[in-house]
């Protein structure tokens, strides 16, 4: 059971001091207070875990401030799209996250070199943009590959940052450790840039992991769907993450593990934006570089990297994962899959060109749903 406040009640509020007095009486139930910051609107919700048959939601609803009293089902208590409950997405470092939003997170799958680093963010300057992917722990299928490199690189990734406008970078972390070297890099830097913390598909079910990366409030977390388990697992995982305590995910569709996808990397699962969208009330990235996993261009001339983005990106995705390399030749990571910064315009333009024709179907639908019907004869 869910009860969401009026917006101008706060989640130290008296009126959720009210409810919580009131709820301390009936035996069996466990109160937690969520306060959901968005850009658009702010919430304060309380969710009741426990044996909530007897919880009559009149009574509730009567209580002051409270707007409205929702009972759930599904298993996905916290991020699930409940009926009569809103999706308001979150702010972090002033960048806004929510439903009608869509933000290219273009960069470097690992940061190997600071030449890199800086050429990749003048180029994302140029182009307006202040979001980007920098990996610096790098979860490799052989140990002998490159592993990232990890926090000697944090003072210059961060700096630059700062220099070129950055607000938000994606950036993997692989343990519990990782978080407190971005936060300390953080703060010798001066907070110049913010981060969004990576769950990679190698760990899509470290639940441990995911409990620690829920316990902060500080870093939104992108969660990568596990590459051989199911949406409703990957789901589940995400439940861990907000069920810690910090709602501001986005989760992230980045292919299946598949020999059916061959000769791609994996098998492109971006039919699933509008499916996670019904199912929950997270926003949904793509991830068309480790989806696609080559540089190839159709006969067409877009690049099957630009045509996999097209697809998820006409079906509503909020944020785009996608990898950029200055010289993909002599990258340590990836380099097969990356574009080259000299794509970065046509990238961009070719995703604005699909983002307003997702715009104009989801007005066409709308009209659609509102007009008188027809007639037939
Ligand atoms: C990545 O984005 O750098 C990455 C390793 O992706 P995934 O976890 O989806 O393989
Ligand atoms: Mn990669």
């Amino acid at each position: 059971m869910i009860v969401i406040f009026r917006p101008d009640v706060e989640p130290d509020g008296a009126e959720v001091e009210r409810l919580l007095k009131h709820l301390a009486q009936i035996p069996g139930l466990k109160p937690e207070v969520h306060s959901v910051r968005g850009a658009i609107r702010s919430l304060t919700e309380v969710y009741l875990i426990g044996r909530t048959d007897t919880v009559s939601r009149e009574a509730l609803e009567q209580l002051p401030g409270v707007e409205r009293v929702v009972r759930i089902s599904e298993k996905y208590r916290l991020i699930g799209r409940h009926r009569e409950t809103e999706a308001v997405g979150f702010v972090y470092n002033g960048v806004a996250f929510e439903d009608k939003s869509l933000h290219i997170f273009a960069g470097l799958c690992a940061v190997d070199a600071r030449e890199h680093v800086d050429a990749t963010m003048a180029a994302l300057a140029r182009a307006r943009l202040k979001t980007t992917r920098m990996g610096v722990y790098k979860p490799r299928t052989s140990p002998y590959d490159f592993q990232g490199r990890g926090r000697d690189c944090l003072p210059y990734v961060f700096e630059l940052a700062g220099r070129y406008g950055i607000r938000v970078i994606a950036m993997e972390v692989l343990h519990e450790s990782h978080l407190d070297e971005i936060r300390d890099a953080l703060e010798r830097a001066g907070r110049p840039t913010g981060v969004m913390l990576q769950i990679g598909t190698r760990n899509a079910q470290n639940f441990e992991l995911l409990k620690y990366v829920g316990q902060q409030r500080e870093f939104p977390v992108l969660y990568k769907r596990g590459m051989g388990i199911t949406l409703e697992e990957s789901l589940n995982a995400c439940e861990y993450i907000a069920s810690e305590g910090n709602r501001n995910i986005v989760f992230c569709l980045r292919g299946v593990k598949s020999h059916l996808g061959d000769p791609h990397r994996n098998l492109v699962d971006f039919a699933h934006v509008p499916v996670v969208k019904r199912l929950t009330r997270l926003l949904v990235c793509i991830d068309p570089s480790h989806s696609v996993g080559r540089h190839e261009r159709a006969p067409d001339g877009l690049s099957e990297i630009q045509h996999a983005t097209a697809q998820g990106v006409v079906a509503g995705a909020n944020m785009v994962l996608v990898d950029f390399h200055p010289a993909p030749e002599v990258a340590l990571c990836d380099g097969p899959q990356a574009l080259t910064l000299l794509e970065l315009e046509a990238f961009l333009e070719d995703v604005r060109i699909v983002r307003a024709a997702y715009v104009e179907r989801c007005a066409a639908a709308a009209a659609a749903a509102t007009a008188p019907a027809k007639e037939s004869s």
